[in-house]
């Protein structure tokens, strides 16, 4: 690499600060370089002022749970991701996960995580359950028993503890509607990173669930989320990084953070065809009343 050539892995410049406050409505915090501090600093300069820290196992869950508590900029949520659940019933040899690799736990291992998230989606601060849901992408069909039976588990939690649902939906959208459909959906739903087209919203929009739209809405080859958000009902729609993936576009490939959330505001309001403060004012609200913060 040449002296001047610029660094992929450099973290992308501050964008212009947003000039009403939005929440990053699904960060990976614990996956991102920096202190927490830092990371909040930052994204309160551009006007993100409040993230929902999202959990994926056990561990990043507490994890979750214990930033939330010491920050008030910070909401958490708690769950075993969909690719975790089948690594904890069957192992994981390849080590995908942050334990390594992973000797095989049964239904019973499955059962104790399962029994921990409940706990923890009791906390004040843990304000939803996910990201739960089903992955047909990363899990193959020896784990979708364990995938699905997860699922229906975390809704039974969010349900009871009156939280709200994060749903990570990848290759899966058929199936999510529908054990969401058999288990009755909790008051409040969230389709973390939306994948769906402008049908799918449609469905959502009837159900009264959320679309949280993330960096990849900005993506040249990404029409249908564009046309999703064209036509997703105004009150139902969130904005969010998953960070540290998905940074959008001009800064794809490149580190994400929920300091970068104005980017994605900006090209949501153009799809909207409204301009950023009311496409803010209407993103700040929304989170807000989706995790009932
Ligand atoms: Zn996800
Ligand atoms: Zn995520």
């Amino acid at each position: 690499m040449s002296a001047n050539a610029p660094d992929k892995n450099a973290a992308p410049p501050l964008p212009e600060p947003l000039r009403v406050p939005v929440a990053d409505s699904h960060t990976h915090l614990d996956m991102q370089s920096g202190t927490v501090e830092e990371a909040l600093a930052k994204a309160a300069s551009v006007g993100v002022t409040t993230v929902v820290q999202v959990g994926c196992d056990v561990d990043g869950s507490r994890w979750a749970a214990e930033t939330a508590a010491a920050h008030d900029a910070v909401h958490a949520t708690v769950a075993l991701h969909p690719n975790e659940a089948p690594r904890i019933v069957h192992g994981d040899p390849d080590g995908w996960s942050r334990q390594g690799a992973r000797e095989p736990g049964g239904d019973a291992a499955l059962d104790e995580a399962l029994a921990e998230i409940d706990r923890l989606a009791a906390l004040p601060q843990v304000k939803g359950v996910g990201e739960t849901g089903l992955d047909h992408y990363r899990t193959g069909p020896e784990g979708k028993d364990a995938q699905e039976r997860s699922f229906r588990a975390h809704i039974e939690i969010a349900k009871r503890h009156g939280k709200t649902l994060v749903i990570h939906d990848r290759d899966a959208h058929a199936d999510v509607l529908r054990v969401l459909k058999e288990e009755g959906a909790p008051e409040r739903t969230v389709f973390h990173c939306y994948s769906g087209d402008a049908e799918m919203a449609e469905i959502c929009a009837r159900a009264g669930y959320f679309m949280s739209f993330a960096g990849n809405v900005t993506f040249k080859n990404a029409q249908h989320l564009r046309d999703a958000l064209a036509v997703a009902p105004p009150e139902l729609v969130l904005v969010e990084t998953d960070a540290p993936f998905l940074t959008p576009v001009p800064f794809r490939g490149r580190p994400n953070a929920p300091y970068l959330v104005p980017v994605t505001v900006r090209a949501m309001a153009a799809v909207r065809g409204i301009d950023e403060d009311t496409m803010a004012a209407a993103l700040g609200a929304n989170t807000a009343r989706a995790f009932g913060y």
